[in-house]
């Protein structure tokens, strides 16, 4: 049985938010201006708000200017897209980040096609999604970037590869497969309609899973010497009477059979946000640029 290498996303997150640190410094010394990010957040949702309190630490960290918005979760749509107005008029805003899901009373569509789409650091602006599908020069979703990252650093050129998206979201699957075509993989894009799915992932050279079912893919579904990316983040009870977080891949049995796989906690998770700040400082350089 081989080895299988468990890909590091916690420590080439560390990496890259240093040389973002670094880039930041930099940009201060040479033009007296930093990036900014506007996080928002409407309502109390404990996980979300989780994330936005890492976010907001991280660009802290990083020299970035943050700004953070916590809106009530009876907030109206109509004061939301005043805020995002503000925001994308704000100069010292680079970049914003409505954290999602959105309360019920509000069109999430409606929102983030209100951003500015030079501003849309998470990328799925319709006009980002489009310039993506497209070859044009865009601000990508942060979760696939982070997976390429890890995959390109793993593998080095991904050209002709079989590769295998298991999830169709506008935030994981869809981006990912723009990704892995752009690097001229072949792809499949695989969902619930999907027929004989372990025979599909088996095909894999690469293969991504972001489903959100704890421990969906089994080990012989993996082809041996494939990379695997698993992207589910689940929360199951332990045996000590808690709960842990688990992936979409039962990596227990990946382990001898994949050749490489991203640990859940540990893998992906850590390159999403290292991925916001990377894109925050795109959209910097590329609104300097335009004037
Ligand atoms: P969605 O719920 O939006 O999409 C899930 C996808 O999985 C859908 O396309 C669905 O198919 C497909 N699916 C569901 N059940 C099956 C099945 N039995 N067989 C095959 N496909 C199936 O989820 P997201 O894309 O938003 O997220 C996916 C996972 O990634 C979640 O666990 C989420 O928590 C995690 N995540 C992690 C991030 C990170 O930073 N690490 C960031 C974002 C998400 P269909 O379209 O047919 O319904």
């Amino acid at each position: 049985m081989a080895d299988t290498h468990l890909i590091d996303g916690k420590a080439f997150a560390e990496r890259l938010l240093a040389e973002i640190g670094r880039q930041v410094a930099d940009l201060k010394a040479q033009h007296g201006r930093v990036p900014g990010l506007a996080v928002v957040i409407v309502g109390e949702d404990p996980a979300s708000q989780v994330y936005v309190k890492n976010k907001v630490e991280k660009t802290k960290i990083a020299g970035m200017h943050s700004v953070h918005h916590v809106l009530p979760a009876d907030t109206s749509q109509a004061d939301l897209l005043a805020l995002v107005e503000k925001l994308n008029a704000d100069p010292q805003i680079n970049g914003i980040l409505v954290q999602l899901p959105l309360p019920d009373q509000i069109d999430e569509a409606a929102v983030i096609n209100a951003i500015d789409p030079d501003k849309d650091v998470d990328g799925f602006h319709v006009v980002n999604a489009g310039r993506l599908a497209t070859g044009q020069e865009a601000l990508v979703p942060c979760t696939p970037t982070g997976c390429l990252l890890l995959l390109k650093d793993r593998l080095g050129s991904l050209s002709g590869k079989s590769a295998v998206v298991v999830g169709r979201s506008n935030i994981v699957g869809k981006p990912m497969a723009q990704l892995l075509l752009r690097e001229s993989c072949t792809v499949t894009i695989a969902h619930s309609r999907t027929r004989d799915l372990p025979a599909v992932c088996r095909a894999a050279d690469i293969l991504v899973a972001a489903v959100g079912k704890a421990q969906m893919i089994k080990g012989d579904w993996i082809k041996p010497g494939a990379v695997v990316i698993d992207v589910g983040i689940n929360r199951i009870p332990a045996a000590n009477g808690k709960t842990k977080l688990v992936g979409d891949v039962a990596t227990q049995e990946a382990m001898g059979i994949a050749a490489a796989i991203t640990p859940v906690p540990g893998g992906v998770g850590p390159m999403t946000i290292a991925c916001l700040l990377d894109n925050t400082l795109t959209a910097f350089r590329r609104q300097m640029k335009k004037g």
